[in-house]
């Protein structure tokens, strides 16, 4: 983590200081319950470190680690759920992003058809 800004929510949760419902954690991501689910599955994937904001971020600084995060979703939407599922990256925060540390929202079991609504 960078020196000069404080934790973010999930740097907080991966170091244990906020209780989080874990389904899967990694040397560099984890991946829990999200608090206020939009879906039956709704759970977020985050790296560890927040020195990322966003997924535009992270694809140019570290491509590696967003497939990374990609591969947790699809494992994670295995075990929950059928294994089909929507991922969403809320990018800006009229887009309706309220973390600025990268994350991925795995939705998943029963969707509406059709819809792109997401946390
Ligand atoms: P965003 O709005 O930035 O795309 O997504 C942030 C997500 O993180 C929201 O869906 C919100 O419910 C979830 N969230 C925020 N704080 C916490 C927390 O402390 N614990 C959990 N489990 N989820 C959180």
């Amino acid at each position: 983590m960078s020196e000069t800004r404080e934790p973010t929510v999930f740097e907080r949760i991966s170091a244990g200081e906020i209780p989080a419902e874990m389904v899967a954690e990694t040397e560099r991501v984890i991946a829990f319950h999200d608090i206020a689910p939009k879906a039956p599955i709704h759970v977020v994937v985050t790296p560890r470190s927040g020195d990322h904001r966003d997924v535009v971020e992270l694809a140019a600084a570290d491509p590696a680690l967003l497939a990374e995060l990609v591969d947790v979703a699809h494992r994670v939407a295995g075990e929950l759920a059928d294994g089909q599922f929507r991922l969403v990256f809320n990018t800006g925060a009229d887009a309706g992003q309220t973390v600025f540390h990268v994350h991925a929202h795995v939705l998943a079991g029963g969707l509406e058809e059709g819809s792109l609504a997401a946390g």
